[in-house]
């Protein structure tokens, strides 16, 4: 019989707006990741530690040095379940979990739909490399800044009234600013000349603050933006002008649907996402990097459409003895997230669930009980944990543990 809980080997990339050398924490939980030959140079930015089965980055059996999917698709009605494996018509893991410790700002972007991304993989599959969508959720184990969504219309309509960005609005204007309208000053940002977006980020560092209302963190950005990027980086106009900026505390979190424009800006998170990689980039990269304006603005939704719709808070976990797990469940299938807290000395029983979890301890140490064994956890720790296992938790010294399920 496989057992059904698996301790993990997994890895880190290292795109350049990742954090440095042991300042990430993906890092730095990947090198705590027992079995893996993971050493973090100084010099090297580090980015994503990725959890799972995606082929990029996949996880490896500790105990046997196995692929995970391998020992998944042997096996799979003890790990997956029949109910998993018949929602998604297949046996993969639907969800791709991730630690990203971010340094600067990741590309202006956005996940195709399910209809886009599989007619992109079709034409472009070294690029695309599924036909999925990717709805995410990214959650904060600190300071976290993200601009996410678009800001409500009258606040755009506000900040666009200032002379500098009046080139950006269309000769014959309708007389409310409405979803089009914005559609439209998004694409003229975008398609703006470097020339132009540097001649417009100076302007608008001339004006006097109090000029960007409650938005007042616009003229402070800029220096900071270009500093990143470039002066004329496109993305800078579109993120401070239309989309939400969310500064957010550990425990806060995010949810980006499919189509959904957003940027992650510092901090280290908790990130995930439905069983796909298909990214559209249009800014805070070289030009050479961007995918195509009309693409991207074609498939922009406007949602969400303020800072508080983009928020996904987490509800108690019904299904734990003493309390101490939340859940985060975005309104998609894919997956949801669980976080638990335990306090020197305390324990957790979470009920059996019906699907598979990949669960990661980010913070203390203890022991996990699940399917008949005892597990030693500490941070770095990763575990695949099959469907319709009771597991036990105990902390010796306070534990963090996040858990990405799906039934
Ligand atoms: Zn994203």
């Amino acid at each position: 019989m496989v057992p059904k809980v698996l301790q993990l080997k997994c890895y880190c990339n290292q795109y350049p707006w990742g954090k440095q050398g042991s300042h990430s924490l993906a890092a730095t939980l990947c090198s705590k990741t027992p079995g893996t030959d993971f050493k973090i140079d100084e010099n090297t930015p580090y980015s994503e530690m990725w959890m799972g089965t995606y082929p990029e980055l996949p996880s490896y059996v500790l105990e046997t040095g196995e692929d995970l999917q391998d020992v998944i698709d042997k096996h799979s009605a003890e790990l997956v379940g029949g109910n998993v494996a018949k929602k998604f018509n297949h046996t993969k893991i639907p969800y791709l979990p991730k630690v990203l410790s971010i340094a600067e700002a990741l590309p202006l972007q956005l996940h195709p739909n399910k209809s886009l991304a599989a007619k992109l993989h079709a034409r472009n599959p070294d690029q695309f490399t599924d036909p999925n969508h990717k709805p995410e959720i990214a959650l904060a184990l600190g300071d976290f800044e993200a601009f996410c969504g678009f800001k409500p219309l009258t606040d755009i309509e506000r900040l666009m009234k200032l002379p500098p960005l009046q080139a950006f609005m269309p000769q014959i204007r309708k007389p409310d600013f409405d979803d089009q309208m914005l559609k439209y000053v998004v694409k003229s940002m975008l398609e703006a000349s470097d020339e132009a977006i540097e001649k417009i980020n100076d302007a608008l560092m001339k004006l006097p603050k109090e000029a960007f209302g409650a938005d007042s963190y616009i003229p402070d950005l800029i220096p900071r933006l270009a500093k990143q990027y470039d002066k004329c980086d496109n993305g800078t106009v579109v993120a401070l002008v239309t989309m939400n900026y969310l500064q957010l505390n550990a425990g806060d979190s995010i949810y980006i649907p499919a189509d959904g424009i957003h940027a992650y800006l510092s901090g280290d998170i908790i990130e995930c996402m439905a069983r796909s990689n298909n990214v559209l980039n249009t800014g805070f990269c070289p030009r050479a990097d961007r995918d195509s304006i009309d693409m991207f603005i074609s498939c922009l939704t406007f949602t969400p459409h303020d800072a508080k719709e983009a928020m996904l808070p987490p509800k108690p976990f019904e299904r734990c003895k003493n309390g101490k797990v939340k859940i985060y469940a975005p309104p998609m299938s894919e997956f949801n997230m669980l976080a638990a807290e335990l306090g020197d000395g305390e324990s957790e029983t979470v009920e059996a669930l019906g699907g598979p979890a990949i669960m990661i301890v980010t913070r203390g140490e203890g022991t996990m009980k699940a399917d008949g064994k005892e597990h030693k956890l500490s941070e770095g720790y990763v575990f695949f944990i099959g469907q319709g296992v009771e597991v036990e938790y105990k902390a010796s010294s306070g534990l963090q543990m996040f858990t990405a399920f799906v039934e």
